[in-house]
């Protein structure tokens, strides 16, 4: 457990805030998200992070369930208050992408991409799936919780997930947890300052760098309708941008639909 405990990463955060103030980190909680979430609505904290060694019931999107066994991974969330209005809280989504993405790729042999809009992909299969979601706490302010799950060791998912799941250690030899959380948090901090004072262009020049889905035929899973595309471009709200087959472009927000690859999950 010493490499998830704040003593071991705090001293590498570069960050101003982030990861500095309150941490829980227990062997094991239900979800870190949920943790996090209780706290944020009861007022007992505005910003803090939540760490375990296993979630007994780790969450998806879309209420899917999230593997996430004893010490195979980073099962971690960061609750915050939002400088962005609502209809840009999306966008924190797509800066924990990048944040983690730019903790990977600094490791030997790690091209990490991203799949629209949030899951970190090594080799066309998910190392990592990041968990949005909002709140108001008692004093009406609004709060997010980020929550990400990052597999580190081959057991961190199930084997019927193999082949659209992978573990960092399938693909370099993985770093101390705590140097994975540190990084993670201080490309956090960088990414959410830069959408907070208005450099969102800049933020979305480096999300469509890392993009394995902008310029990709992809089909769009929403509860009404399933139709292909051709994935164009995400605009400042963090939307997907799809021209349909019939021309049309259409705008993809992440909330209820799954977007998958024509030739597989990516
Ligand atoms: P999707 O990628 O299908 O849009 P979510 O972001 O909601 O879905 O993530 C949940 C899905 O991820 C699950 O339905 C399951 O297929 C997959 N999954 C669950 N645990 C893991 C894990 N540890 N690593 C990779 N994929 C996982």
């Amino acid at each position: 457990m010493h490499d998830l405990s704040p003593a071991a990463w705090q001293p590498l955060l570069t960050t101003r805030t982030l990861g500095r103030g309150a941490v829980i980190c227990e062997h094991t909680l239900a979800s870190t998200n949920t943790v996090l979430k209780d706290f944020a609505r009861k007022g007992t904290f505005r910003e803090a992070i939540c760490l375990c060694e296993q979630q007994t019931t780790g969450r998806g999107r879309l209420d899917r369930s999230w593997s996430s066994p004893e010490g195979q991974g980073v099962w971690m969330s960061v609750l915050l208050q939002p400088g962005l209005p609502p209809e840009r809280l999306p966008l924190l989504t797509l800066c924990a992408a990048v944040a983690m993405t730019q903790a990977l790729r600094a490791l030997p042999g790690c091209g990490a991409r991203i799949k629209w809009p949030n899951d970190v992909i090594l080799c066309g299969r998910k190392v990592c799936g990041v968990l949005l979601e909002a709140g108001f706490a008692p004093d009406g302010r609004q709060f997010v919780v980020i929550g990400t799950g990052l597999n580190v060791r081959r057991e961190a998912y199930p084997p019927e997930l193999a082949d659209r799941a992978i573990a960092l250690e399938e693909v370099c030899p993985p770093p101390e947890r705590s140097a994975l959380i540190a990084a993670y948090l201080n490309h956090l901090e960088e990414a959410i300052r830069a959408c907070e004072s208005g450099y969102i262009p800049g933020f979305l020049k480096t999300y469509r760098n890392f993009s394995c889905t902008l310029g990709s035929a992809v089909q769009v899973i929403a509860p009404a309708e399933t139709y292909a595309g051709t994935a164009l471009d995400v605009d400042d709200s963090g939307a997907l941008l799809v021209r349909a087959e019939d021309g049309s472009v259409r705008r993809v927000l992440a909330g209820d639909v799954s977007v998958r690859g024509m030739m597989g999950y990516v």
